[in-house]
């Protein structure tokens, strides 16, 4: 069995893809995927987000604003409500996004540290997105302690350096279908040297379908090939794999009662 570790359920486009949500679901349990963990982007679509989900017990949930949404002030207050929440299991997807215009560096940065903050008085795991922003992300990091709630460098595509600074810190690292990408060789490598107790996957759905989907609207079920792509690389078994981060996943978010036995 194995675990979408970051999808985007409600952001999904179902009329494209012709299912509902029920059957999305469906179709991913179909193949092996037992857990998922939708993330949330911005607090007003969240209550809207955890009404969505609330009804299945298979499917977490995070709260927090997405770097990349931030458009003013983090409101921390509301965040830390908002959070407080036992299907919430995790805060973010927060971090530092520097791909596109300088002008939001600050406000990402301030709100990053916000979402450190809440995680850390919650106790509830970060989730991090970070993208051309090494040495921001893990010296904010570093600043706010982020090491005592822990959490996730999601969606993965920096250097091994990056990876290790924050596997350092006791963080996992989360790898999606961008790793079966053509071009990806260099993520390949980092992914080769990730420790198996740290690693999680995911399909960051609806983006980013992985290879043989590319270009079709990405779905959890398509976490599946994201598995068996990493195994290959790192020369495990599916099953050891599938086994591998699912129990990674179930230990960080303290959802440990559904952690399988290492029975073969
Ligand atoms: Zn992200
Ligand atoms: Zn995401």
């Amino acid at each position: 069995m194995i675990v979408d570790s970051h999808c985007h359920l409600d952001r999904l486009d179902f009329d494209k893809l012709g299912l509902s949500l029920e059957e999305v679901l469906h179709n991913a349990r179909q193949k092996q995927v037992e857990h998922f963990l939708c993330v949330s982007v911005t607090l007003e679509q969240f209550p809207a987000m955890l009404e969505k989900i609330s009804r299945f017990d298979d499917v977490s949930a995070s709260c927090g604003v997405h770097p990349l949404d931030q458009k003013d002030k983090l409101d921390i207050d509301k965040l830390r409500n908002l959070a407080n929440n036992e299907k919430v299991v995790a805060i973010g997807e927060t971090g530092l996004d520097y791909y596109y215009s300088k002008e939001t560096h600050q406000v990402q940065q301030e709100s990053f540290a916000g979402h450190i903050e809440v995680a850390n008085q919650l106790q509830k795991p970060l989730i991090i997105h970070t993208r051309d922003a090494k040495s921001d992300t893990i010296d904010i990091m570093k600043a706010h302690n982020a090491q005592n709630c822990g959490g996730v460098l999601h969606c993965f595509t920096e250097d091994w350096p990056m990876a290790k600074q924050a596997l350092d810190l006791g963080f996992y690292i989360s790898i999606s279908g961008i790793v079966t990408f053509k071009n990806a060789r260099a993520l390949q490598d980092v992914v080769k040297q990730i420790p198996m107790d740290r690693l999680l996957i995911e399909t960051d759905s609806p983006y980013l379908a992985p290879v043989p989907h590319r270009g079709k609207t990405n779905q959890p079920a398509y976490v599946q090939d994201v598995a068996y792509f990493i195994a290959d690389l790192k020369g495990v078994s599916y099953k050891e794999l599938a086994q591998q981060t699912s129990n990674n996943f179930y230990s960080l978010f303290n959802l440990v009662n559904r952690q399988h036995g290492s029975t073969t």
